[in-house]
Formats: structure tokens, C-alpha cells, sequence
């Protein structure tokens, strides 16, 4: 199947999965999409979907550059040929992109080394994300690569949201500020949003409630994010799966000191031992509830801690924002959980925030407003699609390339 508008592969490489998807970045159609998972270890494994057809292999893949092989090895065995899908471009989801990008980038190799000289800000994406460029340029070197940041969206913060009251020498010398995370997926659901409200995106204040695994807010003005709850790592702001969010940073000093802990085990701790799973001792939100329901009382506090620090991100970005035209709900939890939906806009009403119990019930695979006609903010799910968005903007770096 010939097709002249193209296609553009996405590719999300982590620590030992890529993640992939062969996107029309027109119509949004996902022609393939797929996931190389525990690359490094004795037993790997491959999943490629088309459609509903899906093919499994259970096979070790010792590094990325075997992944990527196996991947298109897929595409040529099941299908679609990526010959015939026109590839434009490769779209890759790059984590950390620090003080330097503002936006996406067509790869070189001078990109490639400034995303690896951005690894010390995050030690955990940066190294994988380049692998998985390094690999990619080399198994498909006709096309063009185009590197889509997380933090480009917030790379031009108002100073007075992305500076932390420290010492400004220290901060200077060590890159110490606030980046945001997301930001595709913000920057994706705030336009999204204006448009599904057939308001003008220049004219549109949005909180974006972006509540996956990892979770965060923003509050965006006339397109531009103005704050997000991400600072300096993805570990700051909302409560998440397995990590803390924001937390008084003396409890690090406080375990250091009497519990001895390493540096390390408190990284341990925050990001994969605290959060919803910390809290509860399960990190999705589905087995929570489920815990709540047969009355874990560990598990109720969890949802309540979970719901209430959502609830001060939108008080404070109705703050930062004066102004709340719009809140939208998006990613696994936002768009699937009608509870939390509803715990976190609770006793809002005096703000102009008043959800519709009925509008809200149930999971939302499409654009959806669940506040009264009364609410003076409407508040949406509209449901996240970061693939698509790096699509369309390698295909816009690509194009103009
Ligand atoms: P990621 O950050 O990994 O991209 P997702 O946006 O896919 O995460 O969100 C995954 C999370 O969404 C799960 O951990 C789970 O807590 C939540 N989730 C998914 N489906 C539902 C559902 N039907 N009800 C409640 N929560 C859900």
C-alpha cells in the first residue's frame, strides 16, 4: 500500500524497551506500533500490532542495535513494508533536553552530543534515548532524524516559575532549574483543547492534568506554558505511580542523616518506592481502588493524598492563570478514572469549577467536556497522543530540512 502522504516511525527508546510506532501524521492512524521490552537481559521479548493483528517473540536481545533489527526485520516479515509506507522521518522522544533545546531538532552529530552532555540532568533517559538515535540513524540512514525534547515546551518558562530560590552560583554552575517534563503531551492537549472548544488558542488559559504513571500539570496562556509541577527531573510536583512528588527536600537530609541512607537507596526510595505504590504498595490506580473498596485503609489514604495535591495544582495554576478557561484531564489515569476526575475538582465550585456527575462517568476515548453548562472553566478529557505529535513535528523539522 503505496502512499504519498508518508508516514513518520516514532521511536521511544528506554533503558531496556523501545517503543515504537508508524504513524500518518495526518490523519493520526497508527499503521503499527510495537514494543521491544527487557533488552539486556537472558529472556527478551518482542510485540508488533497492526491493527489487531499482533505478533509475539519471546527471543534474548542483547542490545538496542539487535532490537531495532528485530523491529524492522517485523515490519518486512508482517508488514506494513516501511518501503511502501513512505517513511519521512524518524520521530524520536528525547527526555531532557536542558537549557539548549528549545524545540525539535533535526539530528547530527552534534545534536547527538549535546543530548549526551544533558545526561547528568537525567541519568536514567538521556543515555537509552541516544542509544536508541545512534542505532536508528544507523539501520535507516536514508531518512531524516528529528529529536522531540520533553522539556522544549517549558524551555521558556517565566523566570519566576523556573528559578529555585537557591543559590544562584550553584544553581548556575550545576544547571540547577526547573525543565517541566510532558511537554509534548502538554503542549499536544493544550491546543487540542482550544480547538475542540472552537476557541482561539491565543485567547485560551488551560490547566493540563497529564496523569499517567508519571504525572504532572501545567498552566498554559495563549499556547505558552507560564508554570509546570516538573522541575529539574520528572521526580517534582503531582504524587505518581512509584514516586513522591514534591516533598520538603529536609526529609532527604533527615534520612541521611539517622537512617543512614545512601544517596542512592534515597533516589530508590523517591522515584520507585514512594508514590501511589509507597503509599499503598500497588502503583496502578485500578488496583487502589480495589484495595480502597475492600477497605485497606493504607490504600484510601493513598487515593485522598493522591487526589487532594492535584486538587492544590489546580488552585494554584488557577492562581498563576487568574483566568481558567479550560481543565483537561489526560493520559491513563485522567482519562480513564471518573474518581479521580471528580476527587481532585471536589469543593471547587466557589473557584468556577464545577464537574457534572454524569458527564464524567465512565473511561473517555474521545475529546469529552464534563463540567455543567453553568461551570465557568470547562473541563474536558481529552485524551493524549504523544506519537502523533512528535510525528507532526519531525515531519515539520524534516520537511524543512
Ligand atoms: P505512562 O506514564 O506509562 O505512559 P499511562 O498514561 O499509560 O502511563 O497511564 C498508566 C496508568 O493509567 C496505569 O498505571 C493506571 O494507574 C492508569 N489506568 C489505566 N487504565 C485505567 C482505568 N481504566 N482506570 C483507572 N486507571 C487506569
Amino acid at each position: 500500500m503505496s502512499d504519498s502522504t508518508g508516514s513518520v516511525l516514532v521511536v521511544n527508546s528506554g533503558s531496556s524497551s523501545i517503543k515504537y510506532q508508524l504513524v500518518d501524521p495526518t490523519t493520526g492512524e497508527a499503521r503499527a506500533s510495537g514494543i521491544v521490552e527487557r533488552i539486556g537481559e537472558a529472556a527478551g521479548s518482542v510485540r508488533h500490532e497492526v491493527g489487531d493483528a499482533v505478533t509475539q517473540r519471546e527471543l534474548p536481545v542483547p542490545d538496542h542495535g539487535v532490537g531495532l533489527r528485530i523491529v524492522l526485520g517485523l515490519f518486512d516479515e508482517v508488514g506494513p513494508s516501511l518501503a511502501d509506507a513512505h517513511v519521512v522521518a524518524v520521530g524520536h522522544r528525547v527526555v531532557q533536553g536542558g537549557p539548549r533545546f528549545s524545540g525539535p531538532v533535526l539530528v547530527d552529530a552534534e545534536v547527538e552530543r549535546q543530548i549526551d552532555e544533558l545526561s547528568p540532568l537525567a541519568p536514567l533517559h538521556n543515555p537509552p534515548n541516544l542509544t536508541g538515535i545512534r542505532v536508528a540513524r544507523e539501520l535507516l540512514p536514508d531518512v531524516p532524524h528529528v529529536a522531540v525534547f520533553d522539556t522544549a515546551f517549558f524551555h521558556d518558562l517565566p523566570a519566576a516559575a523556573a528559578t529555585y530560590a537557591i543559590d544562584r552560583d550553584v544553581a548556575a554552575a550545576y544547571q540547577v532549574r526547573r525543565y517541566g517534563a510532558h511537554g509534548t503531551s502538554h503542549q499536544y492537549v493544550s491546543r487540542e483543547v482550544a480547538a475542540f472548544l472552537g476557541r482561539p488558542l491565543e485567547d485560551t488559559n488551560t490547566i493540563v492534568l497529564h496523569l499517567g504513571n508519571g504525572a504532572s500539570a501545567s498552566a498554559v496562556r495563549g499556547g505558552h506554558a507560564v508554570d509546570t509541577s516538573m522541575g529539574l527531573t520528572p521526580l517534582e510536583g503531582l504524587v505518581m505511580g512509584t514516586r513522591s512528588g514534591d516533598i520538603d527536600p529536609a526529609v532527604l537530609i533527615h534520612l541521611q542523616r539517622n537512617a543512614g541512607m545512601s544517596v542512592d537507596e534515597i533516589d530508590d526510595l523517591l522515584n520507585r518506592r514512594s508514590g501511589l505504590k509507597g503509599m499503598s504498595g500497588e502503583n496502578d490506580l485500578r488496583a487502589v481502588h480495589q484495595l480502597a473498596a475492600d477497605g485497606d485503609e493504607h490504600a484510601r489514604t493513598a487515593l485522598e493524598v493522591y487526589t487532594h495535591r492535584i486538587k492544590k495544582y489546580v488552585g494554584a495554576y488557577a492562581a498563576v492563570l487568574g483566568r481558567v478557561d479550560a481543565i483537561a484531564f489526560t493520559a491513563g489515569v485522567g482519562e480513564n478514572d471518573d474518581q479521580v476526575r471528580a476527587g481532585a475538582l471536589e469543593g471547587l465550585a466557589p473557584l468556577g469549577i464545577e464537574l457534572d456527575a454524569e458527564r464524567n462517568a465512565g473511561r473517555k476515548k474521545a475529546p469529552t467536556i464534563i463540567s455543567t453548562d453553568a461551570s465557568r472553566t470547562t473541563v474536558v478529557v481529552l485524551p493524549t497522543n504523544e506519537e502523533l505529535a512528535i510525528a507532526r513535528q519531525a515531519v515539520e523539522v524534516a520537511g524543512a530540512s
